[in-house]
């Protein structure tokens, strides 16, 4: 028997570095021709040499694919899932040690060169010797590797269990990769007549305080949405103030009321979710002019546990009621001391209110073209598009200003947590054990914070809540879906097993060599085996 090419710690650290030595930011070049490079890297292990056809890319956009490789038992029905992402975020920070963040046994060593550029923690960790750094080597390349290897080693002992290796760029945008994946793996389920039994994602475990060393396993993820508005005033002349209404006005009351709102703070399983805050809150004047600004808009963040979009957009309108009816008074008071009748009272509608009043006011043709012309900006990302389309409508729909209208912009990741499944309890039990073995201490945690892939799986909304978010994304259809059908069909537990590192997306990203290259491949190998 031929030996195995990534068995051994030493093999399976060439490999992590070779995986970050192709470098893989999001929408740029690299991350289009990461996925062909894996692809030729899978196969030369001999099952795919034998099994062709196992191995495959699908389209994710942009150039972009996701690549499955499936290692499939002739007699197993039960399959894992191993999910991982290939992108990564820029490396601006490294200074004038950029050029080395994909090379980090070269960077490792340069870093030692100067220890004392760096956070003390930092310091303090590379002079151990114990950590690799380098952009992606965390977050979450060896992820990979160790899915890589994993599908080696079950291929070439014939484990009795299907592995689909599952790996995908977009993370940390859009996540247009996994959104592509999820009508494949349901697609694979059927052609290979599978039965998913686990979505496994190795995402690294992170600290939860910047001094925290404890590892954690995950059996869920946090859940986020972007509620968003349009505020569409009145415009005037500065030197006639009262004869109109700024959009920034009109912006300041729901900001005010949105940031940390503990309406939308969820808890569950001792766990809560972070208060929501705006991400941006601007004008739409392209320029500076005594014209007064009439059209702004904003966008919060809001955490989800548990939440469907149709909740948080009852909560949102909620709010915006509050927020425009407290302006109205207010206002009501300003117009009775400037004796004069005002502009109107503020009116709260929805984004699918508003399409169907312009459907109605100007047809479906010609809403059609109203929506298109705005998608043909190239240079506007999903969010802009989204609010921009809202605007193009209100301006042809004045006679309901002065309003904010709500909706939602990409992208959406809906909230997922397994921790009650008894597969679940039991191999989150067997990690602690075998974390013991190597005098390691794991914890759980019920809700991954850091925003990940297995939001699109095992989908849970029989109310249908996520009708709301589909009514009111401008963008729906056109630039942004989420595969909501398919993915309540990838029924299954979801856990997050994955090595330990510190600071990702920081210029001291870094891994965990024992970790990484000694007890993971082994407590994945136990979990794996646990299974059948
Ligand atoms: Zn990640």
């Amino acid at each position: 028997m031929s030996q195995l090419l990534w068995d051994t710690s030493e093999k399976l650290r060439a490999l992590l570095c070779e995986l970050v030595s192709w470098d893989s930011i999001t929408l740029t070049e690299g991350e289009t021709t990461f996925a062909p490079k894996v692809l030729d890297k899978l196969r030369e292990l001999a099952y795919f040499q034998d099994h062709p056809s196992h191995l495959q890319l699908h389209d994710a956009g942009l150039g972009r694919h996701v690549v499955t490789a499936l290692y499939k038992h002739p007699e197993a029905v039960e399959t894992v899932v191993l999910i991982s992402h290939f992108d990564t975020v820029q490396t601006e920070e490294y200074g004038s040690l950029q050029a080395l963040a994909y090379f980090p046994e070269e960077l490792t060593k340069k870093l030692m060169e100067n220890p004392d550029d760096l956070p003390e923690t930092a310091r303090i960790d590379l002079e151990t010797g114990k950590y690799l750094f380098g952009r992606g080597t965390m977050d979450m390349k060896m992820g990979l590797a160790l899915h890589m290897q994993l599908l080696e080693k079950a291929s070439r002992e014939e484990w009795p269990i299907n592995l689909v290796l599952t790996t995908v760029p977009d993370e940390e945008v859009n996540s247009a990769g996994m959104r592509a994946a999820v009508p494949q793996l349901v697609r694979i389920r059927e052609e290979f007549g599978l039965s998913y039994k686990l979505f496994l994602n190795s995402e690294p475990s992170f600290s939860q305080k910047p001094l925290d060393i404890a590892e954690y396993i995950y059996s869920g993820t946090i859940g986020k949405i972007m509620p968003a508005a349009l505020f569409y005033g009145k415009e005037t002349h500065v030197g006639e103030p009262m004869k109109g209404m700024t959009a920034n006005y009109i912006a300041s009351y729901l900001t005010q009321r949105m940031e940390w709102n503990p309406l939308f703070r969820e808890s569950d399983l001792g766990e809560s979710t972070p208060l929501p805050v705006s991400l941006q809150q601007k004008d739409l004047k392209m320029s500076y002019s005594t014209q007064t600004p009439y059209r702004a808009v904003a966008l919060y963040n809001v955490f989800l546990l548990k939440r469907t979009a149709a909740e948080v957009m009852d909560l949102f309108e909620q709010v915006a009621t509050e927020a425009m009816g407290a302006l109205n008074v207010s206002y009501k008071m300003i117009c009775d001391r400037e004796q004069v009748s005002g502009v109107g009272e503020v009116k709260v509608l929805r984004y699918e209110q508003l399409l169907a009043h312009a459907t109605k006011k100007l047809g479906i043709a010609e809403v059609e073209r109203l929506k298109n012309e705005t998608l043909q900006n190239e240079e506007w990302d999903d969010r802009e598009k989204s609010l921009r389309i809202v605007d193009n409508l209100m301006i042809q729909c004045q006679e309901l200003a002065p309003a904010t209208v709500l909706l939602f912009a990409p992208p959406y990741y809906p909230a997922v947590n397994t921790s009650e499944h008894p597969l679940v309890k039991e191999v989150v039990e067997l990690m602690k054990k075998s974390a013991q073995s190597f005098g390691n201490q794991i914890d759980q945690i019920h809700y991954f914070n850091g925003i990940c892939d297995l939001s699109y799986v095992n989908y849970d909304d029989s109310g249908k809540g996520w009708t709301a978010f589909e009514s009111n994304t401008p963008v729906w259809g056109d630039t942004y879906s989420i595969p909501f059908e398919d993915m309540a069909q990838l029924k299954g537990p979801v856990l997050n097993v994955g090595p330990f590192g510190k600071d990702a997306h920081q210029r001291t990203e870094r891994l965990h060599v024992d970790s990484a290259f000694v007890e993971m491949p082994v407590m994945l190998e136990t979990l794996v085996k646990s299974l059948y």
